[in-house]
């Protein structure tokens, strides 16, 4: 089933909750690929209905140009879904920008505190108070039992917990892990805009993480990021937005490897023009 129409879909969920349904909610901007579907598959292990929203949301992009570039497949999307689900397992919810933000789409403004500010809180001024914003709608309308949000987005999966416990939701957040291709890259909706070389390249990103990962026993954390950076710049065709090793908690950097710290590594990099984000967990 596929609604644009926000009140068809909450009649929807009010008959289905009246039947006892458990909702799960997996939000994602659409181009749908292998990871977005674990998403929905997890969902399905733990909720009887999952509703999916496909909407590209304009106030979380900084950067007009790369909203502009953002892939639209709607069709492929639907099929793919299609494909991988029966009929009556996913609800599909392609809301309509009016519905949301009226006749100007504009983000509330939200305190994360730290978890806001640090890395693409940094890079991307505003880029959460989108976040913030349409999920605080997508929430207020389904009132999903739970919610899948990729570890992919490793950020935006604290921000959101941070969202629900400021809002004083009772929606459960599952983090769920990143769908990787066979050599080791992020699936992204973003790598359909590289050409074969490029996805090629794209592997130094993964490889970057590894490197962190392999020496985190016996190198300082400079000594990590300072070789993660050099691998990196020695790959032609990258270019290096960042690279952070962070207290998985706070996302505040870390300068040493206190015992029992959870730690994980994030780089943010640009091929052929697209950015792309990854991050490991070290310890
Ligand atoms: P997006 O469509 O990029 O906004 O992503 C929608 C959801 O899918 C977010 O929770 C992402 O973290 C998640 N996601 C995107 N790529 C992956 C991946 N490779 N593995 C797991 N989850 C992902």
């Amino acid at each position: 089933m596929n609604y644009n129409n926000k009140n068809k879909l909450k009649d929807e969920l009010n008959l289905l909750r009246a039947s006892g349904y458990s909702i799960g909610f997996v939000p994602t901007m659409g181009a749908l690929h292998q990871g977005h579907i674990s998403l929905m598959e997890l969902a399905l292990q733990s909720c009887d209905q999952v509703v999916v929203s496909i909407y590209v949301n304009p106030t979380q992009f900084d950067n007009s140009e790369d909203l502009a570039k953002y892939p639209n497949q709607l069709d492929q999307d639907l099929s793919l879904i299609k494909a991988s689900f029966s009929d009556d397992q996913i609800i599909v919810y392609t809301p309509l920008t009016q519905d949301i933000y009226g006749d100007e789409p504009q983000s509330k403004h939200y305190d994360f505190g730290d978890l806001g500010l640090q890395m693409e809180g940094a890079q991307r001024p505003g880029h959460f108070d989108g976040v913030g914003t349409i999920l605080e709608y997508f929430f207020e309308l389904i009132q999903p039992d739970m919610a899948f949000f990729g570890e992919k987005d490793f950020q935006q999966l604290l921000i959101v917990r941070e969202l629900v416990r400021q809002l004083e939701l009772s929606v459960k957040i599952v983090g769920c892990p990143i769908a990787r291709d066979s050599v080791g890259l992020a699936l992204s909706s973003r790598n359909a805009r590289l050409s074969e070389q490029g996805k090629i390249t794209a592997t130094a990103i993964n490889k970057s993480l590894h490197v962190m990962k392999e020496g985190f026993l016996t190198a300082t954390i400079d000594e990590l990021l300072a070789t993660a950076r050099e691998f990196l710049d020695h790959t032609t065709g990258i270019e290096t937005e960042y690279v952070s090793i962070v207290d998985e908690q706070t996302l505040r950097p870390v300068s040493s490897k206190a015992p029992g710290l959870p730690i994980r590594a994030f780089v943010v990099a640009h091929i052929e023009g697209v950015r792309l984000i990854d991050n490991m967990k070290l310890n």
